[in-house]
């Protein structure tokens, strides 16, 4: 028995200042808020995603946003960096953009790419790269246009402990295909369109520190609750120790530790996030799962209001 992966279903990550995060992910890279809730296990904490416009699968990133957290540090046993993927041409647009909110910017290329790579305001590595593959983006935000607008993750690059065991967990576990090797990274391949190119440098990266501004988890996709309890156990069968299926509302997840430090997850792709509201209203109430349901009024009085604004940026 083996299983395959399309590629990422979601990319969760620490910060500390919520209205600075939806700014950021949906103010200025243009994303969809498709989801308000709170962190189950501390409901003083929200949890925010961010995807396309119904938040398919390979297009979420998600966000605990606790004021007052500690800063992390990137590095071994983490996502180093989040890739976004935008239509071939936009590049240049994305540039001009993101230098219009002061953000500073780096050109990098792998495996003939080219990358443009910044920081959130927190410190979170992103990049952007253009590719054909991918459904143009429905959503449109502050005159972006489709033909610029993020259609969702590329892939990842993984800042591994252990190089060639979280290459084996890439190829072996997850049932990816090695498609490139150069002086300095590894790349393989899911047979998703979106968050399907992952790249792993071939040097031991020093551990990291997790708190804002570094990535939790990456989640990969399941295609369905069936599908998911033959991955539990084939994760088991590979020699890791999944967690038990895990109800998180808007998908099904069982967590692992991969040999290289960097804790993986497996996400169904149902039932998605108009499963408690309306695919047109998505994000715009605070979702509570019904046990929280009657503490909503003191949770909402703890939490700072946010709001999803356009923002003016630095005149040109
Ligand atoms: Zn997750």
């Amino acid at each position: 028995m083996s299983q395959q992966t399309a590629g990422i279903h979601h990319i969760t990550a620490f910060a500390r200042d919520p209205q600075a995060n939806v700014d950021f992910y949906a103010g200025i890279l243009g994303l969809r808020l498709v989801k308000k809730t709170i962190n189950f296990d501390a409901p003083e904490v929200y949890h925010l995603y961010f995807g396309n416009e119904s938040g398919s699968p390979g297009t979420i990133i998600t966000f605990f946003p606790a004021p007052g957290s500690s800063r992390g540090r990137i590095g071994g046993g983490q996502v180093g960096i989040t890739s976004y993927v935008v239509p071939p041409g936009s590049l240049d647009f994305w540039e001009a953009r993101l230098k219009r909110f002061g953000i500073t910017i780096e050109r990098a290329t792998r495996f003939g790419e080219p990358y443009v790579q910044f920081s959130d305001n927190e410190g979170l590595r992103l990049e952007l790269v253009e590719r054909e593959a991918g459904e143009p983006s429905s959503w449109s935000w502050d005159g972006i246009s489709a033909d610029q607008a993020i259609k969702g993750f590329g892939g990842a690059v993984l800042y591994s402990v252990n190089p060639p065991s979280t290459m084996a967990a890439l190829q072996r576990t997850l049932g990816l295909d090695k498609v490139g090797e150069d002086a300095d990274y590894a790349r393989f391949q899911a047979p998703g369109d979106i968050g399907n190119i992952i790249d792993v440098p071939l040097s031991r990266m020093e551990w990291g520190v997790g708190g804002a501004g570094t990535v939790h988890h990456i989640a990969w996709r399941a295609k369905d609750f069936d599908d998911h309890v033959r991955w539990q156990q084939f994760v088991m069968e590979q020699g890791y120790r999944p967690t038990q299926i895990i109800d998180r509302q808007y998908f099904n997840a069982i967590y692992f530790r991969e040999g290289g430090g960097i804790l993986f997850e497996i996400a169904t792709d149902p039932p998605g996030f108009a499963t408690d509201e309306q695919a047109e209203r998505l994000g715009e109430k605070l979702m509570l799962p019904e046990w929280y349901e009657k503490h909503r009024s003191q949770i909402e009085a703890n939490l700072q209001p946010i709001q999803v604004r356009v923002l003016e940026g630095e005149s040109e």
